[in-house]
């Protein structure tokens, strides 16, 4: 019968790879959760909610209501594409802007609160790959099978860098370390739903594994 299956984790440790492949694999729906908290940032961009030196927070909670993000599933692609009030913003959502602003955006109670509460109705009746940072912590406590990925900042910041540079973002390998930094201390440090592994997770450092290795191992996982 089919289960609930949370991947948290560090950015750029190849979470949303491995979750799209086991969901794929098992004929499971993939929600990227990390999209959703992009997405809300990108719609507090649009509106000058954020910007270098301020964030207008009371601003973006009034207009939480306005805000709507679905996902649509792309056959050529083989995921759901992330959709804000009917835009596809699945590209608009990639880029190092939206990555210096997010974890901000993030660590508010009230986004969390509706993008959290959005992400328990679609996993509901399971058959579901969750990827983010708060899965098997808040969002599904529950979960039959909980993985947390980690891997070295320089070994991430890598992996993302050689992704913006293939898109011809341009970007320096400095600069996405150091967002990748700024990320982990601000992800591990708020105050509500920090990224801490849940107790009954399933460590992965992958480091020093191949997609390949690192499918085959979280498959038996799955299979266990
Ligand atoms: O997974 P991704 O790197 O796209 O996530 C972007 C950011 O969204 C994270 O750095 C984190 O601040 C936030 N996030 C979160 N909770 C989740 C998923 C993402 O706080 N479940």
């Amino acid at each position: 019968s089919k289960i609930t299956i949370a991947i948290d984790g560090f950015s750029s440790t190849g979470k949303s790879t491995i979750a799209k492949q086991l969901a794929k694999h098992l004929g499971y729906i993939y929600v990227d959760t990390g999209a959703m908290y992009r997405a809300v940032t990108l719609y507090a961009m649009q509106n000058t909610f954020v910007s270098p030196d301020a964030f207008y927070k009371e601003a973006l909670i009034s207009s939480l209501n306005d805000i709507k993000i679905t996902f649509q599933f792309n056959e050529q692609l083989g995921f759901a594409e992330v959709f804000l009030n009917g835009k596809n913003v699945e590209k608009a959502i990639r880029t190092l802007e939206v990555s210096s602003y997010v974890s901000k955006v993030a660590a508010v109670t009230e986004v969390r609160q509706k993008l959290v509460e959005q992400q328990q109705e679609m996993g509901k009746n399971k058959g579901v790959v969750m990827d983010g940072r708060d899965i098997g912590t808040v969002v599904f406590p529950n979960a039959e099978l909980k993985l947390f990925m980690t891997a070295s900042a320089e070994k991430r910041a890598e992996r993302r860098f050689k992704e913006l540079s293939d898109k011809g973002d341009a970007v320096t390998y400095e600069a996405v370390l150091k967002n990748v930094e700024e990320r982990d201390y601000l992800d591990t440090t708020r105050k509500d739903s920090p990224l801490v592994k849940a107790i009954d997770a399933i460590e992965i450092d992958n480091s020093h594994f191949s997609l390949e290795e690192q499918f085959d191992k979280v498959l038996k996982l799955s299979e266990d």
